[in-house]
């Protein structure tokens, strides 16, 4: 794919940058870059996105010049920096003042033992990063850089799974900073959480966020030619299980076809657009006869952020956790939590939307159908249903606090339905969050987070963790070991913290 909605990490790199200093000798120096050559390709093994080595920097100008080089290169989605030897900080100042991409500071050494028998002082002045990198964190402590710090030997699968997770963030950093976001209509009526400063939006975030009249939508849907309906409704009955009267020559066949011409519409407008995301709104539909349903699940699937009811902070992060999970298994999608399963100590949320729910959330083979939908005014509109595969997940919203976005991230497990759901006509999920029911709800609530959510299963906490530091955006996370004490009192010293920090 070469579209706006691409998740592929192929087209992104990594560099890896080696800090040393010219006191030590040309031999060293070499030495010193054969083996920064050397983690950098242990890392490249299996990390998703491609880990670039630079020559070893020794002076301030070639520091300051690799981070503007890496600010000016679109691809370059972040610097991994590490200090072999003893790199004097203050020839990183300039450098590290400069740099606006991620930055991950990798804490290691090129050897896993201590050479007991052979140690040396030559050995000792070579392999120096246990003080070299403290001399690096002073600094970076000193500025105030955003950054990841990761500890340990290249051959451990844990950092190099905290590495790989920091690129993935990156890479989804990468995909909001220059992010169009195309509107529907407005917000839903009257709904608070679902607004939000759009302006302040392309600073924080750098996304675009603009509105089209939903009736030019309906030109391009309308306007989709028929042999292309035929192709994609042929696609439809080859991908799902189709419900009998939606099938070719039932009478509700001209129902499927519309949902396609949607799908068709649609998508022209936002390739046109250059536009990876969207939002819709039931309330301002124009001259579309059915709210997009099926259109918009497919849409997400191939990529897309999407947020319904005008919802485009949601729609933001969908998009950001496409790309953070490419090529994993599991999905993302818009969610919403809908009721609840209350029988003490099995509590349950049962997520699902009016129809707007990704299939990439499951393996299995969805079932296509319509049925009514008691909103919008408008035909029984076609979608997607299917249950959520079980596993890991998490769910993050986005709120406008008015002096800052706050993200927050609730660490989950989907799991199985306790029965199934013969009629409720919609894709759903059911989780159970952790710690517990009641303080995962409870700590939601009081950080004002939203109803509208992305819910990810290919990638966890951790990955939005990464995300908020690039973004230097307030994270609130809820799982294992929070309480609402401790809670509460992280929100007062973030609200704190955070009027301190945006400065004048
Ligand atoms: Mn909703």
């Amino acid at each position: 794919m070469s579209t706006a909605n691409s998740v592929s990490l192929d087209r992104y790199e990594v560099w890896f940058l080696t800090g040393s200093q010219h006191l030590y000798g040309e031999d060293v120096l070499k030495q010193v870059a054969a083996q920064s050559r050397e983690i950098a390709d242990a890392l490249n093994a299996d990390a998703p996105v491609k880990l670039v080595w630079k020559p070893v920097l020794t002076d301030a100008d070639a520091i300051r010049r690799t981070a503007l080089e890496a600010n000016a290169a679109d691809h370059v989605i972040g610097v991994t920096a590490w200090m072999h030897t003893f790199s004097p900080a203050k020839m990183w100042i300039q450098g590290l003042d400069a740099l606006r991409k991620p930055l991950l500071h990798l804490h290691t050494q090129a050897n896993v033992e201590l050479p007991w028998e052979d140690i040396d002082f030559d050995f000792m002045n070579l392999n120096q990063a246990a003080h070299g990198d403290r001399e690096f964190g002073y600094i970076q402590a000193r500025l105030g850089v955003p950054r990841k710090t990761v500890v340990g030997h290249v051959s451990n699968p844990e950092v190099r799974r905290q590495v790989g997770i920091w690129q993935r963030a990156a890479a989804g950093w990468a995909a909001v900073r220059g992010l169009k976001l195309t509107r529907f209509g407005d917000n839903m009526r009257n709904v608070a959480v679902t607004e939000g400063d759009k302006t302040e939006a392309e600073l924080r975030l750098g996304v675009s966020v603009n509105t089209w009249s939903v009736n030019e939508l309906a030109d391009a849907v309308h306007a989709a030619a028929e042999a292309d309906v035929d192709a994609l409704v042929a696609e439809y009955l080859d991908l799902y299980d189709v419900a009998p009267e939606l099938r070719p020559g039932a009478p509700r066949h001209d129902s499927l076809r519309y949902g396609a011409r949607i799908e068709l519409g649609l998508r022209s407008f936002l390739e046109a657009n250059g536009s990876a995301a969207f939002t819709t709104s039931f309330e301002d539909l124009g001259a579309l006869r059915q709210l997009p349903g099926l259109a918009v699940q497919r849409l997400m699937a191939d990529g897309y952020g999407f947020g319904a009811e005008g919802d485009w902070k949601t729609a933001i992060l969908v998009r950001a956790a496409k790309v953070m999970g490419a090529g994993l298994p599991g999905g993302a999608s818009l969610m919403e939590d809908y009721t609840y399963h209350l029988v003490p100590g099995a509590e349950k949320i049962l997520g699902a939307h009016m129809l707007e729910v990704c299939p990439s959330l499951t393996i299995s083979k969805p079932r296509l159908e319509i049925h009514p939908l008691g909103i919008g005014g408008r035909e029984d509109p076609v979608r997607l249903v299917f249950d959520t595969d079980p596993g890991a997940g998490v769910v993050v919203a986005l709120s406008d606090m008015r002096d800052r976005f706050r993200l927050v991230a609730n660490a989950v497990d989907v799991v199985e339905l306790d029965a199934p759901l013969p009629n409720l006509p919609v894709a759903r999920a059911l989780w159970s969050p952790k710690p517990d029911f009641a303080t995962s709800a409870a700590a939601w609530l009081t950080a004002g987070a939203a109803h509208h959510t992305v819910l990810s299963t290919a990638v966890g906490v951790e990955a939005f963790e990464d995300f908020a530091e690039m973004a230097q955006t307030e994270l609130l996370t809820i799982g294992e070991g929070t309480t609402i004490g401790q809670f509460k009192k992280e929100i007062r010293w973030n609200a704190a913290y955070y009027r301190l920090a945006g400065g004048l």
